[in-house]
């Protein structure tokens, strides 16, 4: 399904709405239907500006938390970025789109392959998707100059940090699972790092390991 040009324009427009201002940010998520990352039930809920489930228990993110954290994390065209939690695939379809190259880990073997799928039937041959725990990074291809976590941490994860850039971003929701979390901004400068809390949300927490589904 691809959404007709008022369904398309109230997308977007809920975005803005919601702080989403970013000209490159708001092309980038012009350019991917998510509809083509909701499947069964809630594919007829993929404009709504809302978390729908997906597949093993997980949600895709509400689509102006997308396009918030993809804002506060500033992705230029040369930067190679990092993403725990694939999930259904839609955020590092949407980074593939400003980034030079992406790396994205998911636990859940199904929910990878689904997302390996999907994106490379969409052409976007800069994305790497990796059954991994995102917890501890990917220290072969580090250092990275952006790292996106998509599920929520108890504390910013000590091997992501190390694995990010000097100079880099980092963007995570911090906090216990069941409680409102904190979407956080950290900056790795040459004195130390620098956090600025953005605002509340609500993510499926880090597990830790690989997911043993049957
Ligand atoms: N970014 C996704 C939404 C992610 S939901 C999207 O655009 O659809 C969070 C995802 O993080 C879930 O799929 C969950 O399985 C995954 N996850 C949780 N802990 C993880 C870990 N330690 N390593 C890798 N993935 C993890």
């Amino acid at each position: 399904m691809t959404p007709d040009s008022q369904t398309q324009m109230q997308f977007l427009y809920n975005l803005r709405a919601r702080g989403v201002t970013d000209a490159r940010v708001l092309e980038a998520m012009e350019k991917v239907d998510r509809g083509q990352f909701v499947q069964g039930l809630f594919s007829g809920r993929a404009y709504e500006d809302r978390p729908l489930p997906i597949s093993c228990g997980q949600t895709i993110s509400q689509p102006s938390i997308v396009g918030l954290m993809t804002q506060a994390l500033q992705v230029g065209p040369r930067d190679k970025v990092l993403e725990v939690g694939t999930g259904s695939g839609y955020q590092a379809a949407i980074l593939s789109h400003l980034a030079r190259r992406v790396y994205t880990v998911e636990r859940h073997r199904d929910l990878a392959r689904a997302a390996r799928q999907r994106i490379d039937g969409l052409g976007l041959v800069n994305v790497t998707v990796m059954i991994a725990d995102g917890s501890f990074g990917l220290p072969d291809q580090a250092p990275f100059e952006r790292i996106l976590l998509t599920a929520a941490a108890e504390d910013t994860p000590a091997n992501l940090v190390a694995q990010l850039r000097e100079g880099g971003i980092m963007v995570l929701p911090v906090g216990q699972s069941d409680h409102v979390q904190s979407l956080i901004k950290v900056q790795k400068t040459a004195d130390g790092l620098e956090y600025t809390e953005l605002c509340d949300v609500r993510f499926v927490p880090l597990v830790e390991g690989i997911a043993q589904d049957l």
